[in-house]
This record gives structure tokens, sequence and C-alpha cells, in this order.
């Protein structure tokens, strides 16, 4: 018994579940839900459609690439039962699945760092862009004397020099 990936959205396939489609070329096509059958039918390409792992992963939204996933690569080569190496692989599969959620957690983290950063550019901007609301009016009061006061010094300066 395998479980297999679905082929619109990857998710897992298990026994007993699902529908699979056999091309008259003999390819085979697993679907895990209608919701993927249906939009195969419809001939739609699973990198054009947002909900998908496939465009996920081909827009950078998820973590490829990576180590974590050699184990779940899908392998021809018949193994001979082997008590140990059965017992090895269950305990293997605990340790693996805690590392790339750590993994899949920090890449996660790294793609909201962007957005937050981003955020707080805009909140400074619109702080500054809208400074004259939050002042206190005693401020601008205080630097409208200073100016005008600048101003007349300025002006006695010019008369001083004239003179
Ligand atoms: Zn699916």
């Amino acid at each position: 018994m395998r479980l297999e990936k679905c082929y619109f959205c990857s998710s897992t396939v298990y026994p007993g579940h699902g529908i699979q489609f056999v091309r008259n070329d003999s390819k085979i096509f697993r679907f895990c839900r209608s919701k993927c059958h249906k939009n195969f039918k419809k001939k739609r390409n699973p990198r054009k459609v947002r909900w998908t792992k496939a465009f996920r992963k081909a827009a950078g939204k998820e973590l490829t690439l990576d180590s974590v996933y050699e184990f779940e690569k899908k392998r021809n080569v018949p193994v001979k039962y082997d008590r140990e190496l059965w017992q090895n692989t269950v305990k293997a599969m605990k340790r693996i699945g805690e590392i790339r959620q750590r993994r899949e957690g920090q890449f996660i983290k790294n793609r909201l760092r962007a957005g937050r950063n981003l955020s707080l550019v805009k909140e400074r901007d619109h702080i500054e862009k809208n400074f004259d609301l939050i002042k206190s009016p005693a401020v601008s009061k205080r630097l409208l004397r200073e100016k005008a006061a600048a101003a007349a010094k300025r002006k006695a300066q010019q008369a001083a020099n004239e003179a």
C-alpha cells in the first residue's frame, strides 16, 4: 500500500480515498477529492491555480529544495523486509517531521518579516505626512512665534546693514 500524491493539489491520497484516472497512454492521474478531479477535467493548470501546492512552490511561497524533502521521494527500488531498518525508519520519521516543521516555520517567519518591515515604513510615512494632526497646538504656536522672531531679527539686521 502506498500513500499517493494528488496530481492537482499535491496532498496525500490515502488508500480508499479519491479517484484515479488512467489516460489512454497509461499515465495515471490520482486526485484526492472531486474538487481536484473537476479542476483537472476543466484542463486547468495546477501551477496557475492559487490554492495548489504547485502554485505555492512555483511562486516561492513555500519552502522548496530542502534536504527534509529528500526522504519523501518516490523510490521504485524494492526493499527487502528488515526489522531493524523498519524500526529505524519509524524512529527517523518522527525526527524528520520535527525538523521539517521547524524549517517550514522559520521560512514562514522570514516571509512575514518582509511584510512587517513594509508596514512599518508605511506607518512612518503616514505619520510624517499627517504630522499636524498629532502635533500639540502649543508646539505649532511656539514654532510660529520663533519664526516671527527670527524674521524680525533678520529685518532689523538688514535695516542696520543698510543704515
Ligand atoms: Zn487534490
